[in-house]
């Protein structure tokens, strides 16, 4: 397509494809044929500008100073069924890396979370 692909029109993107377009032309449905060329354009789909900003370096936990200082929380879900529990939280106190590990079940509500921490 000329107005797309052509040096000259240096494959705008689907508004200003449709702008270049209808400055000439006009057919019925033509928003939705021109968005279907662009979306199919191997040129476009091979040289896409980065919109987002840089995401910068990964910051680093904080080092625990004391036992008890810093607790992770995690769940293993997706176990099979055994005595209504399917599912393990798992405490890790990060100065020792000591693990605790308790069965629960899948929907544990968050005061069930709080009453099997303490
Ligand atoms: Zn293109």
């Amino acid at each position: 397509m000329e107005c797309h692909d052509s040096k000259w029109a240096g494959h705008p993107g689907m508004h200003g494809t449709l702008a270049l377009v209808t400055d000439q032309y006009y057919w019925p449905h033509m928003d939705r044929d021109i968005e279907a060329y662009v979306k199919t354009c191997l040129v476009c789909q091979q040289d896409k500008v980065e919109t987002k900003k840089p995401m910068g370096f990964l910051q680093p936990l904080p080092i625990p100073e004391r036992p008890w200082d810093n607790i992770s929380l995690d769940f293993i879900i997706g176990l099979p069924n055994t005595d209504n529990c399917s599912s393990i939280m798992v405490f890790v106190e990060r100065f020792s890396k000591y693990a605790t590990f308790i069965p629960t079940s899948k929907a544990c509500p968050v005061e069930e979370d709080a009453r099997l921490f303490l």
